[in-house]
C-alpha cells in the first residue's frame, strides 16, 4: 500500500479544513485542538428582535458546521498519527486490513467495510 499517497491526501484535507475553520472559528490559544466559533457574533444586545433571531440561527448553524469540521479534523489527525505509528490501514475492530478502495473514499477510515457498522 502506498502510505505516502494517503498521507498526502490527509495532509491536504487537513490544510483545507483548518483554512475553513479559521474563517468561522478561532483556535483556543490554550488548547490548539479546540476551536471556538467567533464570540463576536453572540453580541446581540443592540439589535432588534428579528435580527436577534437571525443571529441566533446563524450562530447555531455556524456552531454545527464548526463541530463537524472539528470532528473531521480530529479523524484526519488520528489517521496521520497512525501513519507515524505504523498502524495506518488496519481495522480498529478486527485488526484486518482496510480495503484500498475504502481508504480512497475516506483516507481517515478506521475500520474495514465489513466492520463499518
Ligand atoms: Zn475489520
Amino acid at each position: 500500500m502506498n502510505i505516502e499517497y494517503f498521507k498526502n491526501k490527509l495532509e491536504e484535507e487537513k490544510t483545507n479544513l483548518e483554512k475553513h475553520l479559521s474563517r468561522i472559528a478561532r483556535q483556543n490559544p490554550k488548547d490548539p485542538e479546540d476551536w471556538q466559533t467567533n464570540p463576536e457574533n453572540l453580541n446581540i444586545m443592540n439589535s432588534d428582535p428579528n435580527e436577534q433571531a437571525d443571529v441566533f440561527e446563524e450562530s447555531a448553524s455556524k456552531e454545527a458546521v464548526e463541530k463537524e469540521i472539528e470532528d473531521r479534523l480530529n479523524e484526519i489527525k488520528s489517521a496521520l498519527r497512525k501513519i507515524e505509528d505504523g498502524t495506518y490501514g488496519i481495522c480498529e475492530k478486527g485488526g484486518c486490513k482496510i480495503e484500498k478502495k475504502r481508504l480512497e473514499v475516506n483516507p481517515a477510515a478506521t475500520t474495514c467495510i465489513e466492520h463499518a457498522h
